[in-house]
Formats: structure tokens, C-alpha cells, sequence
């Protein structure tokens, strides 16, 4: 079976359809699954759930989806995540807000574990950003693999047996038996890793290769719909950043 996985959308239709496009061309046979994030930050929030829901591919639940329906405090949320999150609740209807509330947090398929933030803490929505996180969170899932978003950074993190673990330096992986991995997808509507095209990632479990991709989309569209609905600057301004 190959899986097209893909995480933290943001309400960003434009980026979102690029990534579907790519799921057409590329693995129109692959089984697509979302981490996490359909909205929150993106002008198109009910867009997203639409397409995510129409073509009834798997989801998780985000920190977002679950700010945007009142389930978590975003207290801690910067101002800009604030607005952005309070905006998208002011446009989701009922039935969608369900629909978000209807997430699982964490799911298991064949050799993965998936969910949004970490393996072990998957609803306390921490951040995996060093190694020594990563050490702490493979002995939290028993799979050969574990795919992860949230942190908007796509990165393979490999440890051999219990030893330290180190990071895998290029976007093409093949799993090795007795080797574990912890690998984020990054984000399709908000990456942070300088490279504004969106991230996914196709993993095929019977080459046991994972390829980490990216594609262009009309940066500029999102931008101008995110000006129209009076969303923050900054959030329009790091899109074209990838920051
Ligand atoms: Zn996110």
C-alpha cells in the first residue's frame, strides 16, 4: 500500500488544490491522509474541510481545528494565531465545526502511527524540534515509524535500535529493519522551513521508501483573500517567506 500524507493546511485552498493536483498525477492510488490543521491562519477554512471531507480522506485533528471550535484555550496562541483562529470561527458553520470535533487524535495503520504534535504528548500539542525530543518521543510508539506535523518543518529522524538518534540529511529515505523513524511531512499552507512551496510526502510501505516533496502554488491569490478578510499582515507576509 502507498500513502499520501499530507499535514497543517491552514485554510490555504490554493496550496491545498496544488498538493491534490500532485496526489492525481503522482499516486493516484495511494491512500491520502491528513495530520492535522485543516484550518486556522488561511482565508479558505471551510473550502479546506469541504475538500478534505468530499474526497473522505482520513484526518487528524490539530491544535487549530480544535482552537477554531472552543475545545482548547488559545491563550498561548500568539496574537496573530489568535485572530486568525478567532476569524475562522466566526465563518465555520455547525455541521463543520462537528466535523472538525469529529477528529481522532492519534491513529494507527500497518507500521505508522500518525498524529498532529508528538507521540507522546500527542494532546498536550508540543513541539518536536531537537533531537533530545525526538529520543524522548520513540519510546512512545511501538511502530517502525511514527508521521508527525505541527511544527510546519518537514525532517526524517532515524534511531537505530535505542542508540542516539540523528537526522537523515535528504529527502528520500528507504527504512531499514531494526531502524525507527519519526518523520514530519510539513505543512502545506504555512511552511516554516524557508521554502514557500507546499509539503507532502508518499510513502510506499512495500519499497519502504518515503520521499518528502514539495510543489509551487499562487502564493499571491492566498495572500490577496487573506487581505480581503482583514487577516493579520504578518500571516500574509510569511507566506511568500516560508518563515
Ligand atoms: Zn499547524
Amino acid at each position: 500500500m502507498k500513502y499520501f500524507i499530507f499535514s497543517d493546511i491552514h485554510g490555504n485552498l490554493e496550496a491545498l488544490q496544488a498538493v491534490l493536483e500532485a496526489y492525481s498525477k503522482e499516486c493516484p492510488d495511494c491512500k491520502p491522509i491528513c495530520l492535522g490543521d485543516i484550518v486556522g491562519y488561511g482565508p479558505n477554512p471551510k473550502e479546506c474541510i469541504h475538500e478534505i471531507r468530499s474526497r473522505k480522506i482520513l484526518s487528524l485533528a490539530g491544535n487549530h481545528d480544535h482552537a477554531a471550535i472552543g475545545k482548547i484555550d488559545i491563550s498561548y496562541f500568539n496574537p496573530y494565531a489568535k485572530d486568525a483562529v478567532l476569524w475562522t470561527k466566526s465563518v465555520l458553520s455547525d455541521d463543520e465545526m462537528k466535523f472538525l470535533d469529529s477528529l481522532p487524535i492519534r491513529t494507527v495503520i500497518e507500521n505508522m502511527n500518525l498524529v498532529h504534535a508528538t507521540p507522546c504528548e500527542p494532546q498536550q500539542w508540543n513541539y518536536l524540534f531537537t533531537l533530545y525530543d525526538a529520543q524522548h518521543n520513540f519510546s512512545c510508539f511501538d511502530t517502525q515509524v511514527c508521521f508527525i506535523g505541527h511544527s510546519h518543518q518537514p525532517i526524517f529522524i532515524i534511531q537505530k535500535e535505542t542508540s542516539d538518534c540523528w537526522v537523515h540529511p535528504h529527502p528520500i529515505l528507504c527504512f531499514r529493519e531494526g531502524w525507527r523513524y519519526i518523520i514530519n511531512v510539513g505543512s502545506i499552507g504555512q511552511p516554516r522551513d524557508g521554502n514557500p512551496a507546499a509539503a507532502y510526502a508518499i510513502y510506499d510501505n512495500e519499497t519502504h521508501i518515503v520521499e518528502l516533496k514539495r510543489i509551487e502554488y499562487d502564493i499571491s491569490l492566498t495572500q490577496e483573500k487573506m487581505r480581503k478578510n482583514n487577516l493579520p499582515q504578518y500571516l500574509i507576509d510569511r507566506l511568500e517567506m516560508g518563515r
